[in-house]
């Protein structure tokens, strides 16, 4: 698809690696993984300039197939046992504020991952009391026995994205809108103080009431949190770009999100899931 070959000007940030060398230094000499480096997230000189990293656990192979995903797509790696303690170490040598925590779809281990997630939750709370954690986690098939592995460990925040409507969902290859939807009323159910966040990539040929509809479907599930951001093809093999959504539109997203009840919505060109993390605050009591 040669449709679209150039950026629009407000999508030309630049990254300025001399910011970071010395976290990445640091990431490297820990064997660690974030998806700020994976991703290329053009967000990563502006994110670890205030201290806020997504680090990549269960290793940087995927189960699933997304065709939007620069997540490497084989065979995946044995857990790392010793990997929460890095985790740990690493939020304390950062200085980290705020960290989110995800990982690749693990459909080949018997509970998803969720109790490496549980332990790195509480591997990085003994250690760094203050630092407020975010768990960006998969679909785990649905299984409520894992989410509640998850939520026992007493994170922030778990988010979980739907990543498009419900008619783009051949691009998800292995999730499914309704069962990742369910993700979200389940960690309700089991924690009802636990704030749930979920994100939507834009420009992938959705329409405004496909996206108005998720967001109510989201609403209904009790997520407080929305991020909204373009899509970006990793390369010319990935899903294409079909559209930049205008700041502008963004913007009115934004405002109709809120309308509608989230308790923070990040929305914009740039936005990751994990952008400006550390700015949904706590949820107000109506919540
Ligand atoms: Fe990392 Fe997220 Fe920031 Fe990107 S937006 S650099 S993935 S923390
Ligand atoms: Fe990438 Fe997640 Fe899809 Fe795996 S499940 S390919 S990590 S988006």
């Amino acid at each position: 698809d040669m449709k679209i070959t150039r950026r629009p000007e407000w999508l030309q940030k630049k990254i300025s690696p001399a910011a970071h060398a010395d976290m990445e230094r640091l990431l490297g000499d820990l064997r660690l993984h974030t998806v700020c480096q994976e991703a290329h997230c053009p967000n990563i000189s502006e994110c670890f300039r205030q201290r806020q990293a997504t680090f990549l656990i269960l290793g940087r192979l995927c189960t699933r197939l997304c065709s939007f995903c620069n997540v490497t797509k084989e065979a995946p790696e044995p857990v790392d046992p010793a990997e929460p303690g890095r985790v740990a170490g690493a939020v304390v040598r950062l200085g980290l504020r705020h960290v989110v925590i995800t990982s690749p779809t693990r459909d080949d281990l018997p509970d998803g991952g969720a109790e490496h997630y549980a332990t790195t939750v509480v591997a990085i709370r003994e250690s760094a009391p203050e630092t407020r954690i975010e768990l960006l986690v998969p679909d785990f098939q649905g299984e409520r026995a894992s989410l509640a592995v998850v939520v026992a460990a007493r994170p922030d925040i778990v988010g979980h994205n739907l990543e498009t409507v419900p008619r783009l969902y051949h691009i998800r290859q292995g999730a499914d809108y309704m069962r990742s939807l369910r993700v979200l009323a389940t960690l309700r159910e089991l924690a009802p103080d636990l704030p749930t966040k979920s994100g939507l990539m834009l420009g992938l040929g959705e329409e405004e009431g496909e996206v108005m509809e998720v967001l109510a479907d989201l609403r209904r599930v009790g997520c407080a949190y929305l991020s909204l951001g373009q899509y970006l093809a990793p390369s010319k093999g990935h899903q294409p770009v079909e559209r930049f959504v205008e700041p502008a539109e963004f913007e009115q997203y934004r405002e109709k999100a809120l309308t509608m009840g989230f308790a923070h919505v990040e929305s914009g060109p740039y936005v990751r899931s994990s952008y400006h993390a550390e700015q949904y605050g706590s949820l107000n009591t109506s919540q």
